[in-house]
């Protein structure tokens, strides 16, 4: 029933998904989370399930996702983290109380403190991006190489020369383009002289 919303763009890192729930930030920007319930969605599909959203708990959450997208930026062009960005990172981080379980078949799950809280959401969250913006976990943080998106993501490739954030969206995109600009490029030069065939063995 909620046909009328933008879908998610979810990628394997917490943070970096989350900032994606703004997309095309320069140009046309794309809220995916516009109402309290589609926040909760977000986050059930995200492991971090909670009962509801308050209108103000939305609003703490984009602000932390605003200030994890403006200092993941900041450290991928190796500049100075933005003091109030900082800020509402940590405390984020500090104002939310999650636990790690290990799940009998060894995964981690997140316990939250009581089941419609946000804020313990938000903590896991900040705590994620933390670990990626200080360097801690293996991978960097790059800009998406879409001028329309520019986002920051956190490349863990082989080669750390990945230049999308997302394949499948900006990447995908990037490609047709290239190819109907080259396509338009041979359409306007005169056709080639037809080849002569080479003889048949
Ligand atoms: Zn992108």
């Amino acid at each position: 029933m909620r046909a009328e919303f933008p879908d998610f763009r979810l990628g394997t890192v917490l943070a970096t998904s989350f900032t994606a729930t703004l997309t095309e930030r320069c140009g046309e920007p794309v809220e995916r989370i516009p109402t309290p319930e589609r926040l909760v969605d977000w986050l059930a599909v995200s492991g971090l399930a909670v009962d509801s959203c308050t209108p103000t708990q939305l609003e703490l959450a984009r602000d932390l996702r605003e200030s994890i997208h403006a200092a993941a930026t900041a450290a991928a062009l190796q500049d100075a983290l933005p003091a109030s960005a900082v800020q509402v990172i940590n405390d984020r981080s500090t104002h939310g109380r999650a636990a790690a379980i290990l799940t009998p078949d060894g995964n981690r799950q997140w316990q939250l403190d009581s089941a419609s809280r946000v804020e313990d959401a938000l903590s896991v969250i900040a705590a994620d991006a933390i670990s990626i913006i200080s360097g801690e976990r293996d991978g960097k943080l790059a800009l998406c190489a879409s001028p329309t998106c520019q986002a920051a993501f956190f490349d863990t490739s082989q080669s750390r020369t990945r230049r999308w954030c997302d394949m499948n969206t900006c990447g995908n995109r990037q490609k047709k383009a290239r190819f109907n600009a080259s396509h338009r490029k041979r359409a306007e030069r005169p056709a080639p002289a037809p080849l002569s065939k080479s003889p048949e063995k």
